[in-house]
């Protein structure tokens, strides 16, 4: 058996295409954040599933299991908030090896369970497995949400501004800075947490969703060359980022330095920052940034606009060039 020579796209499309129930509750399946369903009186449940694999997704030389608990609730969170809704319960299934002690699962339940307990989130079940191979950790959580106001990928309109919630990349730059052995290093502290901690945007996906001002969004988690690229295919458009108005930071432009990186690579291709991604009409412009301001007093960064063309080009003065799909990919 060869290395399967298919794109993580690929393999998604090939199982989508094998199922073959259709269920009227059913209001999303497969190719969002969360899946969809119908609930009485105009709710919906929004449900999704992130697995974590040692040697993959975490290192334990530089990922402590408080950390890497918190990490396991906040990714599938930012999944919830992805489309604007709220979480409310969780299922945690545990593969552990038998070298696993008892204190580091108490470590990781600690953090774990201090996230779902910050967004009120009920454990409801799971399972336990050994794996000799390594801990995997996997996650699903539902969440809850008013019909009309889900965000979806696929929302996205021809003129729409794009925007992101924050600086991308930092992630990427913090695990870099974690594979140099800087992991406890004080002064990148803001990077190296944004790796091995990230906060997801519950409140700002809330805001937006009720806003009315927002067409289509999504969390970044592959990188905004891949991320962006999935808005543009679910909504049949393209995208132009402004290189010079991606937002960036001296730290990261510092570790960039230290470590012969380049933080625009970072920012495109970088997984796992867990930002809003989204889109607004041209004239939400204003309102938008007002009201974040005013209500949980954050910047957000207009980085381009949505096209025609099936492409997301990123623009630096005269110079073109697409983008599209050249984030972090499993299997590639
Ligand atoms: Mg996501």
């Amino acid at each position: 058996m060869g290395r399967n020579p298919f794109t993580e796209l690929d393999i998604i499309e090939r199982i989508r295409s094998l199922q073959m129930i259709t269920d009227p509750q059913v209001k999303l399946g497969i190719g969002d954040d969360c899946a969809v369903l119908r609930r009485p009186g105009g709710m919906v449940e929004l449900l999704t599933m992130d697995t974590m694999i040692e040697g993959v997704h975490f290192n334990q030389d530089w990922h402590p299991p408080e950390l890497l608990g918190r990490k396991a609730a906040s990714v599938n969170v930012s999944d919830i908030a992805a489309m604007g809704g709220m979480p409310r319960q969780a299922l945690l299934s545990l593969g552990l090896t038998n070298e696993t002690p008892t204190q580091w699962i108490d470590a990781f339940m600690a953090g774990f369970l201090a996230v779902l307990a910050a967004h009120d989130i009920m454990l409801i079940g799971g399972d336990t497995v050994k794996n000799p191979a390594g801990v995997v950790v996997s996650v699903t959580l539902i969440g809850a949400a008013e019909e009309k106001k889900v965000l979806y990928r696929s929302g996205a309109r021809l003129g729409d501004l794009v925007w992101i919630s924050d600086v991308p990349g930092i992630a990427a730059a913090g695990l870099e800075l974690c594979r140099a052995g800087l992991a406890e290093d004080e002064q990148w502290r803001r990077l190296v947490d944004a790796h091995r901690d990230p906060v997801p945007e519950v409140a700002l996906g809330r805001l937006l969703a009720e806003s009315g001002l927002v067409n289509a969004m999504m969390d970044t988690s592959d990188g905004i060359a891949t991320d962006l690229a999935h808005i543009c295919r679910a909504s049949g458009c393209g995208a132009d980022v402004d290189r010079d108005a991606l937002p960036g930071s001296e730290l990261m432009i510092a570790a960039g330095n230290l470590l012969q990186q380049d933080p625009l690579v970072w920012a495109l291709k970088g997984g796992e920052d867990f930002l809003l991604l989204f889109t607004s009409p041209a004239s939400a412009r204003t309102k938008l940034t007002e009201l974040i301001r005013e209500k949980i007093d954050r910047k957000i960064y207009c980085i381009g606009s949505v096209t025609e063309k099936d492409r997301v080009i990123l623009r630096q003065g005269q110079e073109l060039k697409d983008i599209a799909f050249q984030g972090y990919d499993h299997f590639r």
